[in-house]
């Protein structure tokens, strides 16, 4: 579903990815670990479309990211963003804010997912009237509410305990299952170990395949 081939990637002269190639298929789970500065951050925001790597290719099912004609349109299609600093609307309620992905969506819908997250009864709090890990939890809900093909989540529970934490890989677990790609950074071998394949990155290089 996503080829990656020999991509590389540079700040001004220092190299943060380096001459990485790699395919990952629909519905896979995949935890990329390593150590702060390995480049997994960076890693994620180029697949993730969010920035243009130096040199190298990216492909979704055979689409080459330099040919996307709409971008806004293929993110909103195709991808799911979780980051490690949810960023809620403070002045929107958690039903409002998961309406910002999709100003079409139904009621019901918000509602059952919230459900499967088990913070239904949030619907029409403000994000700051609900505690961190319910917090983080809405934020998972507005990345699913589009049913992206792919989820991209960069450090997802770093500002979480680890019963939530523990949860939020869970769901992630779940969701690979029922078919959507999980792609996932994460300094914590522990919840990295519940992906289908763990990557350690190196300097910028996929040191080992530890799954
Ligand atoms: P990780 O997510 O594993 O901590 P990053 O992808 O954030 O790694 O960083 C990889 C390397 O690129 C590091 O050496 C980091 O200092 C550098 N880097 C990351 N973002 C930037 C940036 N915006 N400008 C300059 N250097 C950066
Ligand atoms: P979490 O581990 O999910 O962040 P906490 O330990 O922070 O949860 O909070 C436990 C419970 O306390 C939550 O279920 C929530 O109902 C309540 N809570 C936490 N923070 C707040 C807050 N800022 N405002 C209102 N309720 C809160």
């Amino acid at each position: 579903m996503i080829k990656i081939k020999n991509l590389t990637h540079y700040y001004n002269n220092d190299k943060a990815i380096d001459d990485i190639s790699l395919n990952i298929n629909s519905g896979e789970f995949i935890s990329f670990i390593g150590e702060s500065g390995s480049g997994k951050s960076t890693l994620l925001s180029i697949l993730s479309t969010l920035l243009k790597p130096t040199s190298g290719d990216v492909y979704f099912n055979n689409l080459n990211y330099t040919d996307i004609l709409n971008i806004d349109k293929f993110r909103k299609e195709n991808i799911g963003f979780i980051f490690q600093f949810h960023y809620l609307i403070n002045y929107l309620t958690v039903k409002e804010n998961i309406k910002l992905a999709n100003k079409r969506v139904k009621d019901e819908e918000i509602k059952n997912l919230l459900s499967t997250l088990g913070i239904e009864n949030l619907i029409d709090k403000y994000p700051n009237e609900i505690s961190g890990g319910q917090r983080q939890r809405v934020a998972i809900a507005r990345a699913l509410i589009n049913n992206p093909k792919v989820i991209f989540a960069d450090e997802p529970t770093g500002n979480l305990d680890s019963n939530n934490s523990l949860k939020v890989f869970k769901l992630f677990k779940k969701l690979s299952k029922k078919g959507t790609t999980i792609i996932v950074a994460t300094h914590d071998k522990n919840l990295a170990k519940m992906a289908n394949k763990i990557y350690e990155l190196k300097d910028g290089k996929i040191d080992e395949k530890i799954i």
